[in-house]
């Protein structure tokens, strides 16, 4: 029997539990998050203010699952 080696980790930012590889933050340079809460880093570093980057990962999110 085979098992699959998906581990599931918590994000500290946003509580999500995530399988896919995690970003580090920008924060403090060590800390590991949800690839969603490291493209919200990513966009904020821009100036990107938040009801945009919710849109932004929401295009993000339905071109992932096309
Ligand atoms: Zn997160």
């Amino acid at each position: 029997m085979k098992e699959t080696t998906k581990r599931a980790a918590q994000c500290p930012k946003c509580n999500a539990v995530y399988t896919a590889p995690p970003a580090v933050s920008r924060e403090d340079g060590y800390t590991l998050i949800c690839p969603d809460c490291g493209t919200r880093e990513a966009l904020q570093s821009l100036g990107i203010d938040a009801a945009e980057r919710e849109e932004i990962l929401d295009i993000i999110h339905r071109s992932r699952s096309r």
